[in-house]
């Protein structure tokens, strides 16, 4: 058994190996959607604006007011050496990236998860979450979020 000093020991440098990991990650999501004045907004069955180049909605249509929310993170990106020799899960692609965060940051990424404009900024790249899970683990991040790497129309400013 342990005894209480190095057990402590191993408390402090595993909690400082995870801080270490800690990234910035913004969560942004549009808390209003006003119709385009400009092209008119969007046509009905393809869900893309009237006019696709329109510069006020970028083509969406909308006009998003945003809610941004900033959260720390543990960020893992996937190993590809490690996966493609274990057989790569399926729907799985370069860039897409597994965060773990707490829950007060999972309930901002459902909200993401509930609009098809909302996304997860980390480092210059915008990712929409595919799963989210409860790690099993009693921690501080105990939801893991798989993240796709995706392209957005729509950005907040600065995001
Ligand atoms: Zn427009």
């Amino acid at each position: 058994m342990l005894d209480r000093r190095s057990n402590r020991w191993f408390v402090d440098n595993t909690l400082h190996e995870i801080r270490r990991g800690y990234r910035d990650i913004a969560v942004v999501y549009p808390t209003e959607e006003t119709v385009c004045t400009e092209c008119g907004g969007q046509e009905e069955f393809t869900q893309s604006a009237f006019d696709a180049f329109c510069t006020t909605c970028n083509g969406t249509g909308y006009t998003f007011t945003w809610a941004t929310v900033l959260i720390s993170g543990r960020i893992q990106h996937y190993d590809f050496v490690k996966l493609s020799q274990a057989g790569l899960p399926p729907g799985i692609e370069i860039g897409d990236a597994v965060i773990y965060v707490s829950v007060a940051a999972k309930e901002a990424i459902e909200e993401v998860r509930g609009s098809p404009y909302g996304y997860v900024y980390i480092d210059g790249q915008t990712y929409r979450p595919w799963s989210i899970e409860p790690t099993g683990v009693m921690y501080a991040d105990d939801w893991r979020v798989e993240l796709k790497r995706s392209e957005v129309k729509a950005h907040a400013s600065g995001y």
